[in-house]
């Protein structure tokens, strides 16, 4: 047995269709195009590379957009007063501070200061609180994305297993929220791992859908997951290679060799779950243009 490919790039490629579709109905009635405010503090190479690959979307869909890139010494009150100016600013739609962030930057207060109707990133205490409770809101790229996958491929989900390893606040634990949720997509019965877990194979070789993001390269091996199991990989590792021009690989958290032969479905890395979060972006960033979560 070997699994099903889960196409992110294709599906996330639909779905960046669909967005430019609206975008243009959306300037036809006489709006002007969405506006994307990207702020990237310092020059951590990862980040470059995502801003750079968000800022591609955008104008391919024909979404607005501007990088703002600033000192990694830049205090929190600078960074504040940055993003406050573009909360009030009229023309910007969306608000994007690329993560992580500098060590003396508290994530916790550049997340808050973002304007929750401008926070396309769903990384907002108001939007994370309204997914809880099944609110309109904006929704964390990755994971929704990955419910997009799963909702594309007819993958059942209603009353599965799905265990999810890794709980941060922007991925892991939204994801198990949304995958937990009663009254929309969704209605698994879900468990969340993270590194304190004990005996992580006890949990995971129960799945019947298995999502992981730990970022921990071939943290998941065969023997650690049923016949037939949903695998859907969201980690993103870069491992040194010679043999590639750029010196480095990217993986995934998930052994792919050994793990498709058990699996029934399964996302590759890169080309899986990493496109569909920029196709979220893309939408997000078109429904706080159009105001449709928060019209006041
Ligand atoms: P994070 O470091 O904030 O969180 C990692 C989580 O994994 C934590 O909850 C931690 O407890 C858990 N964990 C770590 N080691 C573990 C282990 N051995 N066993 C069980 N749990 C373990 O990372 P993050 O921001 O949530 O990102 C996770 C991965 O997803 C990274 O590889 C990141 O690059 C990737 N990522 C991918 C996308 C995408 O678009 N595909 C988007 C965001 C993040």
């Amino acid at each position: 047995m070997s699994a099903e490919i889960i196409d992110g790039k294709m599906v996330a490629e639909l779905l960046r269709n669909r967005v430019k579709e609206d975008v243009q109905q959306w300037c036809d009635k006489g709006n002007r195009p969405p506006y994307l405010q990207v702020i990237l503090v310092g020059d951590d190479p990862a980040s470059i590379v995502y801003t750079g690959t968000k800022t591609k979307a955008c104008q391919q869909v024909g979404i607005q957009t501007e990088t703002m890139v600033l000192q990694d010494t830049i205090s929190e009150k600078e960074l504040t007063q940055i993003i406050q100016s573009c909360n009030s600013n009229d023309k910007i739609d969306g608000i994007l501070v690329q993560m992580p962030l500098p060590s003396h930057l508290s994530q916790h207060t550049v997340i808050e200061t973002i304007d929750h109707r401008k926070d396309v990133d769903g990384f907002h205490p108001m939007n994370v609180g309204r997914l809880s409770l099944d609110q309109p809101c904006f929704k964390s790229c990755t994971p929704a994305g990955v419910m997009e996958l799963l909702k594309y491929y007819s993958i059942p989900v209603k009353s599965q297993y799905a265990v999810v390893v890794g709980a941060s606040n922007i991925v892991g634990s939204p994801m198990a929220v949304m995958l937990s949720r009663e009254n929309s997509f969704g209605k698994a019965t879900t468990t969340i791992c993270h590194k304190y877990t004990r005996n992580l194979t006890a949990h995971t070789i129960s799945a019947d859908i298995l999502i992981v993001a730990a970022g921990q390269p071939n943290l998941i091996k065969a023997e650690m997951v049923k016949q037939g199991v949903v695998i859907i990989d969201i980690g993103i590792n870069r491992i040194a290679d010679e043999t590639h021009e750029k010196g480095y690989r990217l993986v995934g958290d998930v052994d792919f060799e050994s793990v498709r032969k058990k699996a029934s479905w399964i996302t590759p890395v890169p080309g899986g779950v990493g496109p569909m979060t920029v196709a979220m972006l893309m939408k997000n960033t078109l429904l706080a243009a159009k105001k449709s979560l928060y019209p006041k």
